[in-house]
């Protein structure tokens, strides 16, 4: 689809009122307090572009490649300008006159295709525990990675050895009365990094009275393509997830992953599929489509039982933006929380503020994402809190680095993972 027909590039664009206020609660901004990094800096570059004002290279790109897509400009712009939209669908039009090799070879060949993907990291583990990691280190080898993943190398540093999908079978019945039927979207960052969440989802949600399907052919949501520039890539996995879990009956389709949850809803399809053949079919999908912590809460009404003997735990919350800015879901995965028996939520500042993660953000941008991410470890650590909670393997991935580059004696969990250790903390009842 042409870049200057789509609808935020034709009809949102010349609301802007030059106001600032999305610059002032951008993080990016905050850290390199220049124009061309604020998100009014990009809709101005943006304008330019669609207007043929500049052309569309590299330093375009690279400017507009500084933003996180974390959406905290889009949700505070007084006149509703989708900045989040206008930036990825800008990157992709420049993309289209200047592909690159490395690029396809990541996100057309390895992260369109789930098996190849765990194959790669697979080798990735092979390497960290072989030692080949470490002596492509100190021979120097890793600096000739593309961009700043040689220097971001320990954000992967933990890679597990089993996948989310070995650890869960595709069809696994409710336990006790069934009430619905649940198709289970295993995002790649909880399939490949957070397998153990992958397993308390659906043991928690089998306990809770929900036949859980997790359907194989489930590919990448795209989200990582669209923040890369490879917009008809995200279409063609979106379009391919569509027709997928279409061909079940589910009731619902739930996600632990908040950037899964996030390229899947209604707003996303309309921005990405829009148009095409294929949206109305995939707005059929997207209604189904809820987060875990927001379906555990709002549908199941999750009521855990007290155990007298439960352990005390201090825990706070981290909002990834793709559920707090993207989905505007706070209240359930504290709620959540809260209905688990000895835990003590501690809210830490700027909970709602990115860690700087976002999804390869850390890995194209590692200097500032660990600015980013210095400030939030800050204000975590203030807590003095046990564990450190959140709802989306990247930030996991992020804030773990962050813990251990800090050397905090704290734990980063999806909150799921609490649930499930809390049923299996409890006594089993003997049968009557
Ligand atoms: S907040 Fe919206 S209207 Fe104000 S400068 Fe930013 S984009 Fe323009
Ligand atoms: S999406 Fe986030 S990082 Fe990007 S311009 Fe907006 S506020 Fe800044």
């Amino acid at each position: 689809m042409d870049f200057k027909k789509l609808p935020p590039v034709q009809e949102q664009i010349m609301k802007c009122v030059r106001c600032g206020k999305c610059r002032s609660v951008c993080p990016v901004f905050a850290e390199i307090r220049n124009e061309t990094a604020a998100p009014r800096g990009h809709v101005f570059m943006v304008q330019m572009l669609r207007d043929g004002k500049v052309e569309p290279d590299s330093e375009v790109y690279d400017y507009l490649a500084n933003c996180l897509l974390c959406e905290t400009c889009s949700i505070n712009c007084p006149s509703g300008i989708d900045i989040h939209e206008l930036n990825a669908a800008a990157r992709s039009y420049i993309y289209e006159h200047h592909p690159s090799v490395s690029k396809e070879l990541i996100f057309d060949t390895l992260w369109t295709k789930p098996s190849l993907l765990r194959t790669s990291t697979k080798f990735l583990w092979g390497a960290q525990k072989s030692g080949l990691q470490a002596l492509a280190r100190n021979l120097g080898l890793m600096k000739i990675l593309p961009g700043d993943l040689p220097k971001a190398e320990g954000i992967l540093s933990s890679v597990p050895l089993r996948s989310g999908r070995s650890l869960v079978r595709e069809v696994n019945p409710a336990r006790g009365e069934k009430r619905f039927r649940v198709g289970y979207f295993l995002g790649c960052g909880t399939d490949l990094f957070q397998p153990q969440v992958a397993k308390a989802t659906v043991e928690v949600l089998t306990r809770n009275g929900c036949e859980v399907i997790v359907p194989r052919e489930t590919r990448c949501c795209g989200m990582p393509h669209l923040a890369n520039g490879k917009m008809d890539t995200a279409r063609k996995l979106l379009a391919h997830n569509v027709k997928i879990f279409n061909g079940y009956d589910f009731d619902y389709i739930i996600t632990d992953c908040a950037s899964c949850s996030s390229a899947l809803t209604e707003k996303n399809i309309k921005f990405v599929l829009g148009g095409l053949k294929i949206e109305d079919e995939a707005l059929v999908f997207a209604d189904k489509v809820m987060d875990l912590t927001k379906f555990l809460v709002d549908i199941l009404d999750i009521q855990l039982p007290d155990n007298p003997d439960a352990k005390t735990r201090k825990v706070t919350f981290h909002d990834p933006c793709h559920l707090a800015n993207a989905q505007g879901i706070k209240s359930q995965p504290r709620e959540l929380l809260q209905r688990l028996p000895g835990v003590q939520l501690v809210e830490m500042a700027e909970a709602n503020r990115c860690c700087g993660g976002s999804g390869t953000y850390s890995i194209t941008h590692y200097d500032l994402s660990m600015k980013i991410l210095d400030r939030k470890m800050d204000n975590a650590m203030a807590t003095g809190a046990d564990y450190l909670a959140t709802c989306c393997p990247s930030c996991m991935m992020q804030l773990q680095y962050g813990v251990r580059r800090c050397k905090w004696d704290c734990q980063v969990v999806h909150p799921i993972e609490l649930v499930y250790e809390y049923y299996q903390s409890l006594p089993e009842i003997a049968p009557v």
